[in-house]
């Protein structure tokens, strides 16, 4: 690394709080610079490549520096780049709206900028809808063990990962938990499918026993990610979707990391036919190039807003809801999916990738390898406290982005991952895992994960 890019580092450090991160860290664990990207690569100010393999945490669908979304960007930054949406609308806005209700069967687009805004509009709606409704007494969510929803103190309250809540604990709505279908909890000779059933069954009992107070289970549909890539059968989907219906809650859908494609449907919740009654959306919605957000309802629970009371109407906003630059990139971001056959490629990058992949499956410390559409998931059996970044560093040492979630190793690419790529992070993995397991990895030897 050059002196310049060293004392550029320092001043990062200085002046940026890195998100998720004990900055202290950073004392020993060097920040990544990233001066551009292209297709799959980032690539730092020295000129070295890194495969982003964890699709900038989950938001490139497309690859980097894509040029059809560049342009539709360029395109809307010439006719508006912004404009309030209260009282006033836009083209972007409408025809975005229209398609992703033609995509999901649901409609009323609200639209926020980020994940987590998303999941609070959606427990508001819920809640306010059964106000609405004259059902004061339901104002409590579900959600499951190891569920992810986003940090914000709504989201927060409905989020399962200890390590990001309990500090605010006191800050937190008391909700209820229920069991996680993950599959990985299968007993001997139990199928993915029962160990759902058997999750669906403790719903059932929570849901009997306290329907007047709850408003509405939240859920992750067949992929639970930040909890390290839980997959779960869609039986699991289908018994909420009916008991939802028989106890009279919300299904609210949080997609924000699973739509667009990733688990193989254009919807994760397609895979169950069921639909929900909120549907939640960021992370891929624009490719990747802008924060944009958006939760989708059905008619019912829009009618019981629909009044001449103001303080019935959904009285939430946020400043760039509707931004028409990214609301033009989510368009562009469909388009592509309707042009290019996206779901089709993916079923063969897919089958292509899981093939090579084998080859990390039958690592003597890999646990649980997964797939679903394009996520790939795999434990690692291994004792050391520092696995995660052993493994970040390895990697990246090797020119590959992976973020290791505990013990659990994941990739979600972009979709245009080719040969080459998928050769290198199968080589890498297994170089590395086999140095992790040896001590003979850089981060053991405490030398600078990065040459
Ligand atoms: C990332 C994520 C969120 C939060 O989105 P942010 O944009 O980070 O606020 C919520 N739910 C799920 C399932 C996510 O993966």
């Amino acid at each position: 690394m050059t002196q310049h890019t060293q004392d550029w580092l320092a001043r990062s450090r200085a002046a940026v709080w890195h998100p998720c991160t004990q900055m202290k860290r950073h004392e020993t664990l060097p920040i990544v610079p990233i001066a551009r990207a292209d297709g799959i690569w980032l690539e730092d100010f020295d000129g070295k490549r890194y495969i982003d393999a964890v699709s900038s945490w989950w938001v490139n669908l497309f690859g980097h520096n894509q040029p059809r979304i560049k342009q539709a960007i360029k395109d809307q930054l010439d006719t508006l780049e912004h404009v309030i949406l209260a009282g006033f609308t836009h083209q972007p806005v409408v025809a975005l709206s229209e398609k992703l209700a033609a995509l999901s069967g649901l409609g009323h687009a609200f639209y926020g900028s980020d994940g987590a805004s998303a999941t609070e509009i959606a427990l508001k709606m819920s809640f306010h809808y059964w106000r609405n409704i004259g059902q004061n007494g339901k104002q409590r969510f579900v959600s499951l063990e190891n569920s992810y929803h986003g940090e914000t103190a709504g989201a927060l309250a409905v989020t399962d990962v200890p390590l990001f809540s309990t500090t605010y604990a006191p800050l937190l709505k008391e909700n209820f938990r229920v069991p996680s279908p993950d599959s990985r909890l299968a007993a001997v000779g139990e199928s993915a499918e029962d160990v759902a059933l058997r999750a669906a069954d403790a719903l059932a009992a929570l849901l009997h026993e306290n329907h007047h107070d709850i408003a509405a289970l939240i859920v992750e549909p067949l992929v639970q990610g930040a909890a390290g890539m839980a997959m779960y059968h869609p039986a699991y989907l289908q018994r909420a979707r009916a008991l939802c219906d028989q106890y009279q809650i919300h299904l609210i859908a949080d997609e924000i990391a699973v739509g667009f494609g990733r688990t193989g449907t254009f919807f994760a919740y397609q895979q169950a036919d069921i639909t929900p009654d909120f549907l939640c959306l960021s992370k891929g919605i624009t490719g990747g190039y802008l924060p944009l957000s958006c939760v989708l309802t059905s008619d019912t629970v829009y009618q019981a807003f629909y009044d001449d009371d103001i303080t019935r109407g959904f009285l939430h906003s946020h400043s760039y809801t509707g931004n028409p630059l990214a609301c033009r990139a989510a368009l562009e971001v469909l388009a592509i999916f309707e042009e290019e056959s996206v779901l089709a490629r993916n079923r063969d990058t897919a089958a292509r990738f899981s093939q090579h992949l084998s080859r990390v499956a039958a690592h003597p410390a890999v646990r649980h390898f997964r797939q679903q559409g394009m996520i790939w998931a795999f434990d690692v059996d291994c004792t050391r406290h520092d696995f995660a970044v052993a493994f970040f560093s390895g990697m990246l040492s090797r020119g590959c982005l992976v973020r290791p979630i505990g013990k659990t190793v994941y990739f979600m690419p972009p979709y245009i991952i080719e040969e080459a790529h998928m050769l290198q992070l199968v080589e890498s993995t297994c170089a590395v895992l086999d140095n992790i397991l040896a001590g003979t990895d850089a981060y053991q030897r405490q030398e600078s994960p990065l040459p």
